[in-house]
């Protein structure tokens, strides 16, 4: 297997169209034709990491934060960055990031394995995502139009929350006259044909409209097939940030902390009171969620779990639900057994890893 083929996966897995614009994903540092030797799971990639690789001949590192975020401009080892990627080129190690793509995810995400570690019920994207999907409405002759749809599923379209083959047809009159330079299936040049055509509407996410396209063209019932692609502002009920859900009992906030403190396994939790005696309904997102309170607020949540938060977030939500900072490598810990569990059930026959190495640099003294 070539380091390719693992960022090809990875990417079915987790669409770098549904990462955050600001980000770095997909291979970061190295060949995308080397052979892969080993694969080693983490949520950072640090100086010791890449020497944990190298130790279990793992030459192929898939962290969750990229370790080139902002620019790089010189490698002549002045900082932390620049020798970790000299360090990782020397070591003819690859590195491959799969960060907001994978935040992102409804289901398999970061923020929604934590929601799993504390069985909240009824989950759903707190900030979902917007401009990820489209339309896409195939003109075809009637007699086609369950071979277009079909195409049109095989290869990712018709999928509504938890509806697969969803489509919408309608019949009309179509006209159409070749020319003489054309190669007409039906019909022919210079002569204009009348048809029942029928019009085939499908929902479909952005990245997989041209491998739909190309699909259907492949049926192969016209050598000009007419398509809209018409992008939607429907936000995506599958793809965005956070998580929301209930708790399967409701409990008194000190409970929950306790419960939270439990799963996350931290010594120090940072929270604010809320005028609510019992938390049910909780938003959850991985990592620096500060950017999301007001989706959280206007979710009604009883509690908001996330990290990274400033001294004048916890004033915002004023007791309307209590904000909670479990901090970002504690709300990220499990990301790498999320992206160890998802390839070794891939490919069963390859060694893929599990960074034993802490790599949180922040310290807490109690
Ligand atoms: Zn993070």
């Amino acid at each position: 297997m070539q380091v390719k083929n693992l960022v090809q996966f990875l990417h079915q897995w987790a669409p770098p169209a549904h990462a955050e614009g600001y980000d770095n994903v997909g291979l970061i540092i190295g060949d995308a034709a080397a052979t892969v030797t080993g694969v080693l799971c983490t949520l950072d990639v640090t100086a010791e990491v890449i020497d944990e690789a190298i130790a279990a001949h793992c030459n192929v590192i898939v962290a969750h934060h990229p370790p080139i975020f902002l620019g790089l401009k010189q490698l002549t080892g002045a900082n932390y960055t620049q020798r970790l990627v000299a360090k990782a080129l020397l070591s003819n190690v690859h590195i491959i990031a799969v960060h907001t793509n994978l935040d992102n995810q409804l289901v398999n995400g970061v923020s929604s394995y934590l929601a799993q570690q504390l069985q909240l019920q009824h989950i759903q994207v707190l900030a979902p995502k917007a401009q990820t999907l489209a339309k896409l409405v195939f003109y075809c002759p009637s007699a086609f139009a369950t071979q277009v749809a079909e195409a049109a599923f095989s290869a990712g379209a018709g999928t509504i929350g938890n509806y697969s083959e969803c489509s919408f047809t309608i019949q009309g009159m179509g006209t159409f006259k070749p020319n003489q330079a054309a190669n007409p299936q039906i019909g022919e040049r210079e002569q204009t044909t009348q048809l029942q055509e029928t019009s085939v509407a499908v929902l479909v996410q952005q990245h997989l409209a041209a491998a739909v396209i190309a699909a259907v063209k492949n049926v192969g019932f016209y050598e000009e097939v007419a398509y809209d692609y018409i992008p939607l502002l429907n936000t995506n009920q599958t793809v965005g940030s956070g998580i929301v859900g209930t708790l399967q009992e409701p409990l008194p906030l000190p409970q929950f902390l306790e419960k939270l403190q439990g799963c996350v396994q931290t010594k120090a939790i940072k929270y604010t009171q809320t005028h609510h005696s019992l938390i049910s309904k909780i938003a959850i997102c991985g990592g620096s969620g500060a950017s999301f309170i007001a989706a959280a607020a206007a979710q009604q949540v009883q509690a908001y779990v996330t990290a990274d938060l400033k001294y004048h977030d916890y004033f915002i939500p004023d007791g309307a639900f209590s904000l909670i900072d479990i901090g970002h490598y504690e709300s990220e810990q499990f990301t790498s057994n999320l992206l160890a569990h998802v390839l070794q059930h891939k490919f069963p026959n390859f060694a893929v890893l599990k960074s034993k190495i802490n790599t949180n640099p922040v310290q807490y003294f109690v």
